[in-house]
């Protein structure tokens, strides 16, 4: 593919903006910038609408009604859209779903988006429920690094948390990952009260004796159904609060820990043992992160969504399968990225109906 030659000579010119962009991120002459200058440079790529769990907090529990598969991205289409997402600055690109894991080919599809200069960093969010079985041919295939979702240590819980998951296969998927070698690995557990608030310190634990980084994430009302509300909605302090009862906390400014995401860090030393703690805090809702916000969305059906909260209302398939070149494509996504909202409106209790599965979180 050829380079867009407009976007090569005017890099933001095309959206008419004046004034500096963010001094903090490396320039890159094709960036994409929004109308808040905000730098987008990272990918989340939804390979799948499908999910093998059920989670309370991601879907409600008779599930959600699927595509239909011609509907789907298929290989070569994600690849050639995140060729023309690197072309306008993404350097890092996380696949997600539903549950990546659960798309057939998903080692090759790695494989296919590892080999695409200019990919810097390219990580999974995962259940781990394949993982077992996938870590290593996954990291053969270029596959730089992993976030596990896992929102207790219980059995039981963990399957009424994930409705009908289980948490030995996760487990071993997470003992495969460190195997295979994949550095920074990161575990991610939604906080819920009611559901698991008690699980957060032995979380904590775990993730320290195994040296692995714990983000504990502020539920967000996405999928809304009847689950979201006061019953079990967690604000991120009282969670910090419980770590903190176990865990002597301070802030982690070191930068250290790969991602670049929106976690807030903090180094944790058990308050009786003394063990260490890496811990993330990701609260969308009562500490909103928007401004720093650095991503896009491309959903399994080829939707872009320039904020978690939006709609979605361009279809990069559609452009694509009507022949759509490089050139009009880039254009497209610019125009896109332009209307990017200042923030979500989560914290007006103003949710986002599709579930988080289809979106991709
Ligand atoms: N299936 C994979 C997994 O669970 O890791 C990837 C997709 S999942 C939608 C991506 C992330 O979003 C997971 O870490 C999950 O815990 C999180 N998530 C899902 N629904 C959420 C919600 N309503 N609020 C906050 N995080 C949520
Ligand atoms: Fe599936 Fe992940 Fe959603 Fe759970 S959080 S239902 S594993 S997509």
């Amino acid at each position: 593919m050829s380079l867009p030659s407009r976007c090569a000579e005017r890099p933001t010119a095309a959206l008419g903006i004046g004034g500096a962009v963010r001094p903090d991120v490396l320039r890159n002459p094709f960036e994409l910038v929004d109308l808040q200058r905000r730098r987008v440079e990272y990918l989340r790529l939804s390979v799948t609408d499908r999910c093998n769990y059920r989670c309370s907090y991601c879907m409600p529990a008779a599930g959600v009604d699927v595509v239909p598969r011609a509907e789907l991205l298929d290989f070569a289409e994600m690849v050639a859209l995140t060729r023309v997402f690197v072309q306008l600055g993404v350097r890092r690109v996380r696949l997600t779903g539903g549950e990546p894991l659960v798309r057939r080919g998903i080692v090759d599809l790695v494989a296919q988006l590892a080999a695409i200069p200019g990919v810097d960093d390219l990580a999974m969010t995962t259940n781990g429920h394949l993982l077992a079985e996938l870590a290593a041919p996954l990291r053969a295939a270029g596959l730089q690094r992993l976030n596990i979702s896992i929102d207790t240590l219980e059995p039981a819980q963990f399957a009424k948390v994930s409705r009908g998951g289980a948490l030995q296969p996760v487990l071993d998927g997470i003992a495969a990952a460190q195997r295979a070698g994949f550095a920074a690995i990161k575990l991610n557990a939604v906080t819920l009260k009611g559901l698991n608030d008690d699980a957060l310190v032995p979380l904590c634990d775990f993730a320290a004796e195994q040296q692995l980084v714990l983000r504990l994430i502020e539920y967000m009302p996405i999928g809304v159904d009847a689950f979201w509300g006061p019953e079990t909605w967690l604000p991120v302090a009282e969670a910090r609060a419980r770590v903190s009862a176990a865990y002597a906390l301070e802030p982690d400014d070191s930068g250290e820990i790969p991602g670049g995401g929106p976690a807030r860090y903090w180094r944790g030393r058990h308050r009786q043992s003394g063990q260490e703690l890496r811990v993330g805090f990701i609260s969308a809702v009562s500490e909103k992160f928007c401004e720093a916000c650095n991503r896009v969305r491309l959903s399994p059906t080829g939707t872009l969504r320039e904020c978690l909260s939006a709609r979605g209302a361009l279809s990069l398939r559609d452009m694509l399968r009507a022949g759509a070149t490089v050139e009009q494509l880039t254009a497209a996504i610019r125009d896109a990225m332009a209307g990017k909202v200042d923030g979500h409106a989560y914290d007006a209790a103003v949710p986002t109906l599709e579930s988080m599965s289809a979106i991709g979180g």
